[in-house]
């Protein structure tokens, strides 16, 4: 599996734009974007790509609301989906409770969200959503000890189920996070049931 990311930047234009920005420019601006992340994720596709990453942080509902996630993001992202003929996931940080539906919505394949966030609780809201996550970055994977990342992960599985569920960390592996912690990630997903057929 090749993983790429497409970095799309909806959401960091959406919450930088002035206020004084007139909205027909700032929706040309984000179509103009949406073309050159279509563009850049069919052509990582040309080049083998056979799953794309696609990260948008500040999307979150955290940082903008979510009326402006679905009359701005949304339909780019739907746009994404539609045109990138390859599985995707989506990324969006922080707190997502308010978007989990419109997240879903986007037609994207996978949608993994950040360590602050219930599984379980999401798992109830979409039951036939394919979740990835949740495992935290910081505390397990880069500080924790490995039978912290082994609870983490375990608490994870538990959380979300074997059935339409990616085991991945919340955001992404920080820098430096040992090999060991990697590992042991790894080999509880396996242990669990989890792994190549
Ligand atoms: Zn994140």
């Amino acid at each position: 599996m090749t993983v790429i990311g497409v970095a799309p930047i909806q959401g960091k234009v959406a919450e930088a734009a002035p206020t004084s920005m007139k909205p027909q420019i700032l929706e040309a601006l984000l179509d103009k974007i949406n073309d050159f992340l279509l563009g850049f994720g069919r052509a990582l596709i040309e080049k083998g790509a056979n799953v794309l990453f696609i990260p948008d942080p500040t999307a979150s509902a955290s940082l903008i609301a979510p009326g402006l996630f679905r009359k701005l993001v949304l339909p780019r992202l739907q746009a994404l989906a539609q045109g990138l003929h390859t599985p995707c996931i989506l990324h969006i940080c922080g707190e997502t409770s308010l978007i989990l539906e419109a997240m879903a919505e986007t037609g994207i394949h996978v949608l993994s969200l950040d360590q602050c966030m219930d599984l379980g609780e999401v798992r109830r809201r979409l039951p036939g959503v394919v979740l990835g996550g949740n495992v935290n970055p910081i505390n397990s994977m880069l500080l924790g000890s490995r039978q912290q990342v082994v609870d983490n992960t375990l608490s994870c599985l538990r959380s979300a189920g074997t059935a339409k569920y990616v085991l991945m960390t919340g955001c992404g592996v920080p820098p430096h996070t040992s090999l060991q912690n990697v590992k042991a990630m790894i080999e509880t997903a396996v242990q669990y049931g989890l792994g190549p057929d």
